[in-house]
């Protein structure tokens, strides 16, 4: 017996669902390349972007997923056997470094404590002893989405300003950009890599990179840059410059339904309801921990992602519950990823971009079934009691203060 017929969840880190309306603004014929509707639609994409970077600097979109926006990223500002710090806290920043080392970029690792943030003290005592200034950029990763840690980017962008230090502040938003505050230019960020299949509600497919005037300037004299990436080229006069070749159409005409969405509801309302519903998974988390098999991955409170929760289990194949997730009950979560046998200790659970109090509430309701079903140790109270009372009181419509008195 299974209760999966329906509509299928999908709660992993990305991509994650997208929205009906993305879906139906994508069902059309193509359009021609050289013709006035499409140069609108890149200039209504990229200023939406601006808007949702926070940033008044320029940004460029690629058809590729996140991994083309760091080899942007880094082809752009970067010249051979330049040193790069890469600040690592799971293994997104991680897998960056590789593609720096690929490029024949040298690169230095500053690790987070385990199961922490990164520690911006620590950065900052790195910078300080750099007194050659041999490191030319710094890599940083907002939300790390194996591990489940959100970083201070403000914390570390005051680190690089405190040292007086001239590298490059690199970040990837990929898997908070519409999910929690980013604030590219009064944090004083130099890029910023996002993507189009997490936060932004959008199918895998489109890179975007917002560089800061500091950012641009270095680029005139990087020699790592290829054409197609190069933001010079792209800033050329004809439109096909602004894609280096086709625009990936289609896939803008979603992205300009999502954006429209996004600023729709309000980025501050996004960012609510993604904290309120990562506290409502939190609380269910929590509840579930009291019964010894389960545990946050990220050991600091303060140090949770809200756009999604890493989950260890201890005793427990975390993949089985997984799996009677996905064929039991139509809800499909993210595999633990990031190595040291997280594949098999932990699961992900994604509460990133179109995602509603139904459909976490629905989510944490099939894994207490799972725990439920495969005799998983999970505390006297139900969690998803726990997560329905965080949302309930936050959500609790003001009251006269007369009538709170009178109960
Ligand atoms: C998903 C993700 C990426 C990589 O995106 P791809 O589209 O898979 O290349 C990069 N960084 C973070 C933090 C991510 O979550």
């Amino acid at each position: 017996m299974t209760l999966r017929s329906g509509r299928e969840f999908l709660a992993i880190p990305g991509p994650t669902t997208v929205p009906d309306e993305v879906l139906a603004a994508m069902h059309r014929p193509a359009i021609d390349v050289y013709g006035d509707e499409l140069i609108g639609m890149t200039d209504t994409c990229l200023a939406g972007l601006g808007r949702i970077f926070r940033t008044e600097g320029a940004v460029y979109i690629y058809p590729a997923n996140g991994h083309g926006g760091w080899e942007a990223a880094l082809t752009n500002c970067c010249s051979r056997g330049d040193k790069v710090l890469i600040v690592n806290s799971g293994m997104f920043a991680e897998a960056w470094g590789e593609m720096a080392q690929v490029l024949g970029i040298e690169v230095e690792v500053l690790e987070a404590p385990p199961r922490r943030a990164v520690d911006p003290q620590a950065l900052l005592e790195r910078l300080r002893a750099d007194r050659a200034g041999e490191l030319k950029a710094i890599l940083a990763v907002q939300i790390d989405t194996a591990a489940g840690v959100v970083n201070d980017v403000p914390a570390m962008a005051r680190a690089v300003e405190a040292a007086g230090h001239r590298a490059l502040l690199m970040v990837d938003v990929v898997a908070s950009l519409g999910c929690m505050p980013f604030e590219m230019d009064a944090w004083g960020v130099d890029v910023a890599v996002g993507g189009s299949q997490k936060g932004l509600m959008s199918p895998p497919g489109l890179a975007f990179i917002a560089a800061s005037e500091r950012a641009r300037a270095v680029h005139r004299g990087a020699d790592l840059v290829t054409r197609y990436w190069d933001w010079t080229f792209r800033e050329g006069d004809e439109h096909y410059q602004k894609y280096c070749g086709t625009a990936p159409e289609h896939m803008l005409f979603g992205l300009r339904r999502a954006l429209e969405l996004i600023l729709e509801e309000g980025m501050e309302n996004v960012f609510r309801r993604h904290a309120l519903l990562a506290d409502a998974t939190r609380a269910a988390v929590a509840q579930w921990a009291e019964g010894g098999a389960v545990e946050f991955n990220v050991l600091e409170a303060s140090e949770r992602a809200n756009s999604l929760t890493t989950v260890r289990f201890n005793g427990f194949d975390a993949r089985e519950l997984s799996a009677f997730c996905r064929d039991h009950c139509g809800v499909v979560l993210g595999y633990g990823i990031g190595g040291g046998g997280m594949g098999e200790r932990a699961m992900r659970i994604a509460h990133m971009g179109h995602v509603n109090a139904p459909t976490m509430l629905g989510t944490l309701g099939v894994i207490e079934t799972g725990l439920v079903a495969l005799g998983i140790p999970q505390g006297s109270r139900s969690g998803v009691a726990a997560a329905a009372a965080t949302l309930g009181e936050a959500l609790a419509p003001a009251r006269p203060r007369s009538m709170a008195a009178a109960g």
